[in-house]
């Protein structure tokens, strides 16, 4: 069944910004869906609109087959408590007041302040031990999960989370996606704004903005083919020994900035300032990626005599799909050569037993 159904929905702010631009689409109850694209392509504009803090300019949005439009002030606000869990990046948690008390703040606003109700939410979300404590004296994953379990004190149909793990470090990511595959779980329908494509891909369904349009989002494969492009391109370039800055540069200038952040934001690669760096997994992968390109290089040219042109266009697609196994194949019916048909090294494998 449809939770949500946007049809034309534009949301148009003084000025003239089209921060939304004819959006129809749905999103099914229960459903997980990332929410994604740059930076000002219209996200939060789109998730206030869905947590009926914000009306559009034009067009509809149905949430249970009713259109939010037909409601003024009063019931939108009514119908957010009763329907929707927000969380945003910034933990907008009230410096003043205890962990319990800003939960029995926002269970006030609900008008169903009750302490055990509260302390059970807090312990939901692993902080029984930190009910007394002051959002200064918590870690940002713990304010998170406060506001996580704000959020979920009258057990809304939809959360929305604007770029929940945004200010968290690597552990306190792991542990609010773990709650957020908890809520998923039991049904709760989820949006999350993110810019990390690993988050994106433990929705069920990714969204793309774009200048308020939505786009086909980049395939995952496809993505991650331009990152194995990436990865090979700074294997070579290091080879080459042209590891300098501007040679950096030059890559990175054929590359979107949005691409080699989301490999940084893997841990792929380092930026810093303007070099790149490879991380160890990045690493890895390039080698891996270089040795199949290299292998079935090899393998066109010297046993099936393909030509040229032709062999280096089947590597390139080669490296994507061969597997491990059959890389090694390939390696051993070709008595693991150590050079490429252009004299390059080929990385050595695990079937090879080099200098042994
Ligand atoms: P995102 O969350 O994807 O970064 P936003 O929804 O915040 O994008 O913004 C989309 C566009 O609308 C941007 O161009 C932004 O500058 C503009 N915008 C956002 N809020 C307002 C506002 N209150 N008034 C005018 N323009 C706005
Ligand atoms: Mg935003």
């Amino acid at each position: 069944m449809e939770l949500i159904v946007t049809k034309k929905l534009t949301r148009m702010y003084k000025g003239g910004v089209k921060a939304l631009d004819d959006l129809s689409f749905t999103i099914a109850e229960g459903e997980w869906v990332a929410m994604m694209g740059p930076s000002g392509s219209g996200k939060t504009t789109l998730l206030n609109i869905l947590g009926c803090l914000d009306k559009p300019t034009l067009g509809s949005v149905l949430m249970e087959g009713v259109d939010l439009a037909r409601f003024d002030r009063n019931e939108l606000t009514r119908f957010r408590k009763e329907k929707v869990g927000l969380i945003f990046q910034q933990f907008h948690l009230i410096p003043y007041l205890t962990a319990l008390e800003n939960i029995m703040l926002a269970q006030y606003y609900h008008s169903m302040a009750d302490e055990t109700e509260a302390e059970e939410a807090l312990s939901k979300v692993g902080l029984t031990e930190r009910m007394s404590h002051f959002p200064s004296q918590l870690s940002g994953g713990e304010q998170q999960r406060v506001c996580i379990a704000r959020a979920l004190i009258n057990q809304p149909k939809l959360i929305l989370a604007d770029e929940p793990t945004g200010n968290l470090d690597e552990s306190n990511e792991e542990v609010i996606l773990k709650l957020f595959r908890d809520l998923h779980q039991m049904g709760h329908t989820i949006v999350m704004v993110t810019h990390n494509p690993d988050i994106g891909k433990l929705a069920d369904r990714r969204l793309e903005l774009h200048h308020g349009k939505l786009t086909e989002p980049i395939l995952v494969t496809n993505l991650e083919e331009q990152f194995d492009e990436v990865l090979e391109s700074i294997w070579v370039l290091r080879e080459e020994g042209k590891l300098s800055p501007a040679r950096y540069r030059k890559l990175a200038g054929g590359k979107s900035p949005e691409i080699l952040k989301a490999m940084a934001s893997r841990r792929l690669i380092r930026l810093e300032g303007e070099e790149i760096r490879f991380r160890g997994r990045g690493e890895d992968r390039a080698k891996d990626l270089v040795r199949r390109h290299r292998l079935a290089e090899k393998l066109f040219s010297t046993i099936l005599h393909i030509g040229e042109k032709q062999t280096e266009s089947s590597a390139c697609k080669f490296e994507h799909i061969l597997t491990p196994e059959v890389a090694d194949s390939i390696c051993t019916f070709l008595k693991h050569p150590q050079q490429c048909s252009h004299g390059r090294p080929i990385p050595p494998g695990n079937c090879c037993r080099r200098g042994g």
